[in-house]
């Protein structure tokens, strides 16, 4: 399945040819694909106005294209959406001769939306939010290097921006690159042999925010000029933010001597989010989007949508579209149907992870056609455990398990039915199988 990002990227392919270029690099150009769920596809757009004017002019074609692309009927919805949110990443060099005096352009390149204001605080990120906060507020003192890391969609992004924006108010100079833009531009640095320039650019920054590390975590040579950017900026004093989806003992190509560099400082996580601090973002993004929404209905989504903060945004664009364009009141009831098929594909993953990390397995391989004992047990525990969720069918869990064909699922499904209750091995490896998923799904509340 396309993301909704490639998706959208098609279908401007093809709008692109059947609007004026005028009306598309007004219009059109500026826009991204934000999420695509059940029939409603919904779009990203800079500003009202032009959400505006493409509902009333371009929806019906629009949808049309859309419709064509995905191949089944679909809803178009524009929303006032910033290109970060989405990308999670942005280029953003503080002007390195103005002597730090902050103005309005350098501002503007951190998205508005992340603030330390706007981060709710909770157990999973608490550590993080405190150390960026000492990070800019006393830049190079005491955490130094600061490297925060999770996996994705809890907050890396918004507490770097975050900095950025502090930083900037505080009169600092602040250089911030994703992984990826530094890789982009450093390649073009060789190609013109400007790699001291490029370096340079660097140079005169008080903080250094290096976004999405695992990037680069392959990339020797890259991961050389990073080492040398990291070690000079370092000596001069130079606070350095770094986010990475794993921990740097994780990243296999990195030298023991950047890793050992990069422990000098603070190395924190963000966990995922447990169940009140779902809600509590619940809360402020639906006041925030000015939404209709009980709290009955909230907690429903914060129950469950658990796996990452990105996802319980998307989940809100979603059911406040859905509500918007089909007139549908949003209850309990309504939505626990709403969300079945985002639910569904969300605990599939966790189960097969699970079970796959249990048996020392990969996922490829839980589904893959390998039939030794081991990987045919953990399979089949595995089509135990999310037929044991509800809604699944058989047949949808055969989709899931490398499209396995109904009769298998169900043979799998009715042997360890059958074995639990006289094999008191078996019976506890999915009670831990099972305590594990749970725990994943409402991290508990002090560790
Ligand atoms: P990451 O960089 O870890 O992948 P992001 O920073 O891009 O994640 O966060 C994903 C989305 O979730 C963003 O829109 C961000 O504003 C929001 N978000 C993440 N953590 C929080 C939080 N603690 N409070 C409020 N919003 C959050
Ligand atoms: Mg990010």
């Amino acid at each position: 399945m396309e993301s909704a990002r490639e998706i959208w990227e098609r279908a401007l392919g093809e709008l692109q040819l059947q609007v004026s270029r005028a009306n598309y690099t007004t219009w059109l150009k500026n826009s991204y694909g934000v999420t695509s769920q059940e029939n409603i596809f919904v779009v990203g757009v800079p500003n009202t106005f032009v959400a505006e004017w493409l509902t009333k002019r371009l929806r019906s074609l629009v949808r049309r294209t859309l419709t064509q692309i995905i191949g089944k009927e679909t809803e178009v919805q524009f929303i006032v959406y910033n290109k970060e949110q989405i990308q999670g990443g942005s280029l953003a060099y503080a002007n390195q001769t103005d002597g730090g005096t902050s103005t309005k352009v350098k501002i503007d390149r951190f998205n508005p939306k992340y603030t330390f204001d706007n981060f709710i605080v909770g157990d999973c990120n608490r550590l993080a939010y405190a150390a960026t906060i000492e990070a800019v507020e006393n830049p190079g003192h005491t955490y130094n290097p600061l490297f925060i890391y999770s996996s994705t969609g809890q907050g890396k992004t918004h507490l770097l921006h975050a900095i950025g924006h502090r930083a900037v108010n505080n009169g600092l100079r602040v250089a911030y690159t994703s992984a990826e833009q530094f890789t982009n531009e450093f390649v073009i640095a060789i190609k013109q042999r400007q790699i001291e320039d490029f370096r340079n650019k660097f140079k005169s920054a008080h903080i250094f925010i290096f976004d999405d590390m695992q990037f680069i975590s392959d990339k020797k040579q890259t991961l050389q000029c990073f080492f040398q950017t990291f070690n000079e900026l370092y000596h001069n004093n130079c606070q350095i933010v770094i986010t990475a989806d794993c921990h740097p003992k994780d990243m296999a190509l990195l030298s023991d001597k950047l890793k050992s560099h990069l422990e000098w400082g603070l190395i924190v996580s963000i966990q995922p989010p447990g169940f009140e601090t779902r809600l509590s973002i619940l809360r402020a993004k639906a006041k925030e989007m000015m939404m209709l929404a009980s709290d009955e209905v909230l907690q429903l989504v914060a129950k469950r949508i658990w796996e990452n903060i990105r996802q319980l945004e998307g989940t809100l664009i979603y059911l406040s579209a859905k509500a918007k364009l089909t007139g549908m009141e949003l209850t309990s009831q309504t939505v626990n149907k709403l969300l079945t098929s985002t639910t569904n594909k969300q605990d599939s993953r966790l189960i097969m992870q699970t079970v796959a990390n249990y048996f020392n397995l990969s996922t490829e391989e839980l589904s893959g056609g390998k039939r030794d004992k081991r990987t045919a047990l953990a399979r089949q525990i595995a089509i135990y455990l999310i037929r044991e969720e509800d809604n699944y069918s058989f047949t949808e869990i055969g989709k899931v398990l490398g499209n396995r064909n109904h009769a298998t699922i169900i043979h799998g499904y009715k042997k360890i039915t059958t074995e639990t209750s006289i094999n008191p091995k078996l019976h506890r490896q999915i009670l831990e199988i099972q305590e594990k998923i749970n725990s994943h799904k409402a991290p508990m509340k002090k560790r």
